[in-house]
């Protein structure tokens, strides 16, 4: 079965057999881990075919591996992309998609509301090398027009983005961009395509954190992009080859067993938020929430359009603040504290007391974190466990 025939098979099948068929030499029906940094040329015409890329064969595994051949191909059928391209984490991902784009004077338009990791790429350390970036308010599509000059080169959007789940109009973005060529990025690490694949409303690349929903065992972080076969050859043969952002074929093979059930978690994933979030909602303790499950989320109407349901992310508001929330995340048992999502299990974060904790009150604004912001990726745990946790954590608030 290959990526081609994958278009016409349904989303699960694809989850399980796209990108491999049993194994010719040994007939293993699952994906086998191809653990080697280099491969057998034929003879010496056959090595310097490859290495002219006058044929495409395995050369030596920072470049391609067969294991990850296999992720990549079935990320890329997942999300109705040509080709993809497996990388040590999210942020590798995110890295080389722009460097595979831009180039010193070029401009990123970017949205605000986006992971803390890559704000700080754009903002910090991709400036060192020439590449500045606008950041707007990604809600209103007329500030992506605006933010457009000469030098723009990239739009870059997480939908949800972070840290209030905030749906950007995708098809609206894509209109705008391509009218002034500029292909569209967007990280799709919240949704994963079962969610959403933004490439089908007009995106041009997706990236995501494979470490997130993709592995969904909290155990590997990876990361993957998806885009044209011209555009993944080239970063494959430039920035891939010259900058090393490869990952452990066991990876991948961890990231290909995650996809198997990728559609069975996020639909639990969903059904668990919508729950908690609705016991949230009516919290007397509980000051505001985004979840674009709920009607009161500004931008339900767009989620259920461009969404297949709402994910497994929550963030809402906690009555006394900054003390409330840390008093919170203490007396949590089940919940696990730590800075990581799209885990099986429940994991909460107060942002202003851990990972944000040191940043100016100005730049935790600036970045949407306020003193009372508390943020729940939700797990597979049976959710009156996850419900009767935040309750007795509640009650110690
Ligand atoms: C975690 C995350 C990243 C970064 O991914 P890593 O695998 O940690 O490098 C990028 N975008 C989003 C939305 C994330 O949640």
């Amino acid at each position: 079965m290959t990526t081609d025939q994958g278009e016409d098979l349904g989303f699960d099948t694809i989850s399980l057999h796209g990108g491999y068929t049993p194994d010719e030499t040994t007939g293993s029906r699952a994906v086998p881990i191809y653990q080697t940094t280099s491969y057998v040329f034929d003879d010496a015409d056959h090595a310097a075919r490859l290495f002219a890329l006058e044929e495409a064969g395995n050369i030596y595994t920072r470049i391609g591996n067969p294991t990850h051949a296999v992720f990549e191909k079935r990320v890329a059928a997942l999300e109705g992309g040509e080709a993809g391209l497996a990388t040590s984490s999210g942020m590798a991902a995110i890295h080389l998609t722009i460097m595979t784009l831009l180039e010193a004077g070029d401009e990123i338009v970017a949205s605000k509301y986006i992971y803390g990791g890559t704000y700080n790429l754009l903002s910090t350390t991709l400036p060192k090398y020439g590449i500045e970036t606008k950041f707007i308010d990604p809600d209103e599509l007329e500030s992506w027009e605006e933010a457009i000059s000469e030098d723009t080169k990239l739009f870059f959007l997480e939908s949800p983005g972070n840290p209030l789940l905030n749906i950007v109009d995708i098809e609206g973005v894509a209109e705008i961009a391509h009218a002034n060529d500029i292909p569209v990025v967007v990280d799709n690490t919240f949704n994963t395509p079962y969610l959403s694949q933004p490439l089908k409303l007009g995106a041009d690349i997706v990236v995501h954190s494979a470490t997130k929903y993709i592995g969904g065992h909290g155990s590997s972080i990876g990361g993957i992009i998806v885009g044209s076969e011209d555009f993944i050859f080239k970063a494959r043969t430039e920035g891939y080859r010259d900058i090393g952002p490869a990952l452990s074929p066991v990876n991948s093979w961890l990231f290909i067993q995650g996809l198997e059930t990728l559609s069975l978690r996020m639909e639990r994933h969903s059904e668990n938020a919508q729950q908690v979030a609705e016991w949230l909602e009516e919290h007397p303790k509980v000051e505001w929430i985004c979840y674009p499950g709920l009607e009161r989320h500004v931008q339900h109407e767009l989620a259920k359009k461009q969404q297949k349901n709402f994910g497994g992310m929550i963030t809402f508001g906690i009555q006394g603040g900054f003390e409330a929330g840390k008093k919170l995340i203490n007396n949590v048992e089940l919940c696990s504290l730590l800075a990581n999502v799209g885990d099986t299990r429940t994991l909460i974060i107060h942002p202003a007391s851990t990972t944000h904790e040191q940043l100016e009150a100005e730049e935790q604004e600036e970045a949407g974190i306020t003193e009372d912001l508390i943020r729940i990726s939700v797990g597979l745990e049976n959710v009156e466990d996850i419900i009767a946790d935040l309750k007795q954590a509640m009650e110690k608030v």
